[in-house]
């Protein structure tokens, strides 16, 4: 734990080193244009170096001042083409940014960013990237997004999150472009060209200087959320970095050989590092190998060929800003991360039915990492020491996230395994800008809840248990004539049924036991619950007209045509005088919800009156009752024997 880990470091030194100006002989570089990505807080000055082959500004380094709070930063043997630039924002922490020739001997160009008093101008970070300088202002200025999302695998459908191109914070710009030629090398140019519109892609005649006119005209958005400009050996794994928020989809396996691959949508590899290959165990003790390509316009992509391919994880830095992608195994004894941050508050907030957010927050920032597998999530929070294992469990009961199982990893963190998933669902991850929360949303797919219905061999039920269901009830009378109610006559029969069931040894259970009202889905959720066998609804029929009469036995899913023929076969015998309507396919709620064999019969028309003079003597409910009974033990004996 002593051990400030690297990612950490180089986190820091990329960002805040302090490096020595150099002084450039020769041609000056050419600092051209001032953009904004309003998703992404970056602001982007786009430079064309004609003197050195690396195309590179100088290393820059900020100066921060108060009175107006700002910050500044000089690009070294500069030149600014076109007039002074500036952007004004508003209801933004950023309040104008400017851009012009401060000197002429020696050639320096300056940038200023002007600040709200209250901004905390220390977290800003500046890069320089294929020749133009980035400034990265944290927390996202404009987006107010508090949580990025780093983790998605609804990511193939994912479009670019960012705010309206037309922001309502950006009053004026003035950005001119003069340049021609030379601009469809620019970076700038090349993330326009991949990821903007089809106008951009000079194929209506324009040339690309007026439609990126255009473009800026309107303002200006970076197609991308990320920009990957290195990827290197680290511990046996592989670090990419880069500018930008880092998000990456779920990974995927491919055989002969071995490898595995993460997707990172919104995300634009440098073409000076695409498809070199790195060696991730520069000591020998492996041949794992690491490669990034630019998959498409809009995703970048990691593979990994190695033997232990399965075992890769990606590690994301507390700023989302790099992505650290190892094998755990090989880290058992390396902290990630000095600061030990703790659980100290976990919830779960139900969207809908098919929607769980559940929020960790942390006293620190946290390193973590995700592994999904078809049927789990596992989080790694690397630095996290001590959480209240009993709240924990309680907060995730009765959640998609169950069955947890929470262990403590030696020198390494907490490991969080959810068992309760499947392959269809889909998991995506945000992390707080501060790091110190991570909001898990899980959807259960609707594939999972049809499968339930249709799976039969998924449910464990108990052999000789059956739920019979007696139809309506309390205020829900059903059928009502000459002061006769169904609800009166199905309860008498399913107690009925219930008797001779019982006296025959059969465990049965009753989704109502008296006159009181429960709903359907409260019926099928106890059936749900109780797993039986079968499920047995009894209702009486009625009509407008009194003619009709007789009986019907209604199914629905394919497993419950079997029940239906047999239980109705000895309703028809037994009750030689009532009409036999015969079998329905019906897409009753209660037949239809259960997972068991279901059936409901209509044992009689209430509104014909001869029949309803009948339904309510003893004699045709315990021939009815009977006459289901057999059906039943009929049905289940038959089921045993299969
Ligand atoms: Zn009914």
């Amino acid at each position: 734990m002593k051990k400030v880990f690297f990612l950490i470091t180089l986190i820091i030194l990329f960002f805040k080193a302090v490096l020595l100006p150099v002084s450039a002989e020769g041609e000056p570089v050419k600092v051209m244009s001032l953009n904004y990505d309003n998703s992404s807080s970056l602001v982007y000055i786009t430079t064309k170096d004609t003197n050195s082959a690396a195309g590179e500004p100088q290393p820059l380094k900020y100066v921060g001042l108060s009175n107006p709070n700002r910050i500044y930063f000089d690009i070294n043997n500069a030149v600014l083409i076109g007039e002074k630039q500036q952007l004004v924002f508003e209801k933004s922490p950023i309040k104008e940014i400017r851009l012009a020739q401060f000197e002429t001997n020696p050639n320096i160009v300056r940038t200023v960013i002007t600040f709200e008093e209250d901004f905390d101008t220390s977290k800003i970070k500046l890069v320089t990237v294929d020749g133009n300088i980035i400034v990265k202002v944290l927390p996202p200025a404009i987006n107010n997004d508090y949580f990025n999302l780093i983790y998605d695998e609804s990511a193939q459908k994912q479009e670019y999150s960012g705010i309206n191109v037309n922001s309502q914070f950006i009053k004026k710009i003035t950005v001119p472009v003069q340049e021609t030629s030379e601009n469809k090398d620019s970076v700038i140019g090349d993330i326009q060209q991949a990821f903007g519109e089809s106008t951009l892609q000079n194929s209506d005649g324009k040339t690309y200087d007026e439609v990126m006119s255009v473009e800026i005209s309107s303002g200006l958005k970076l197609r991308t959320k990320y920009y990957i400009n290195q990827y290197i050996p680290k511990n046996n794994g592989l670090l990419v970095s880069g500018v930008g928020q880092i998000s990456a989809a779920k990974m995927f396996y491919l055989t002969s050989p071995d490898r595995a691959v993460i997707d990172l949508p919104n995300t634009y590899l440098s073409r000076s590092v695409r498809n070199k290959e790195v060696n991730l165990c520069p000591d020998g003790s492996c041949e794992d190998v690491a490669k990034l390509g630019q998959f498409d316009f809009c995703t970048a992509r990691i593979v990994i060929t190695s033997n232990n391919a399965d075992k890769y994880m990606p590690i994301y830095s507390q700023d989302s800003q790099s992505l650290f992608v190892v094998n755990p195994d090989k880290l058992n004894h390396t902290a990630l991360t000095s600061v030990v941050s703790n659980i100290n508050k976990a919830f779960v907030k139900k969207i809908d039915n098919r929607t769980n957010e559940l929020i960790l927050s942390f006293t620190e920032p946290i390193v973590h990492s995700i592994q999904r597998t078809d049927n789990s999530l596992t989080l790694y929070l690397f630095n996290v020491q001590s959480y209240n294992e009993q709240d924990l469990i309680k907060t995730l009961n009765n959640t998609y996230y169950k069955p947890l199982t929470l262990s403590l990893l030696p020198k390494i963190g907490v490991k969080a395994k959810m068992s309760g998933l499947s392959k269809e669902d889909i998991v995506k991850i945000e992390q707080s800008v501060d790091a110190k929360a991570l909001k898990i949303t899980i959807v259960k797919s609707k594939q999972d809840e049809i499968r339930a219905l249709n799976d039969r061999p998924f449910r464990k039920k108990l052999k000789d248990k059956i739920v019979l269901d007696a139809g309506h009830g309390g205020t829900d009378y059903g059928a009502i004539r000459e002061g006769i109610n169904e609800k009166d006559i199905t309860l008498d029969v399913t107690q009925r049924i219930e008797a001779i069931l019982r006296s025959k040894g059969y465990k049965v259970s009753l989704t109502r036991t008296d006159d009181t009202y429960v709903s359907l889905e409260d019926r099928v959720a106890f059936s749900e619950a109780e797993v039986p066998e079968i499920f047995v609804s009894i209702h009486v029929n009625s009509a407008v007209s009194s003619d009709p009469n007789g009986i019907e036995t209604h199914w629905y899913h394919d497993y419950s045509k079997d029940l239906a023929e047999v239980v109705h076969k000895h309703l028809v015998k037994e009750l030689p005088n009532a009409k036999d309507r015969g079998l329905f396919k019906s897409k009753f709620y209660v037949i239809n919800h259960t997972t068991v064999p279901a059936i409901l019969c209509e044992i009689g028309f209430l509104s014909n009156e001869e029949e309803r003079n009948e339904l309510i003597t003893d004699s045709r409910k315990q021939k009815t009752a009977k006459a289901i009974v057999e059906g039943i033990i009929e049905y289940l004996k038959g089921a045993k024997n299969k």
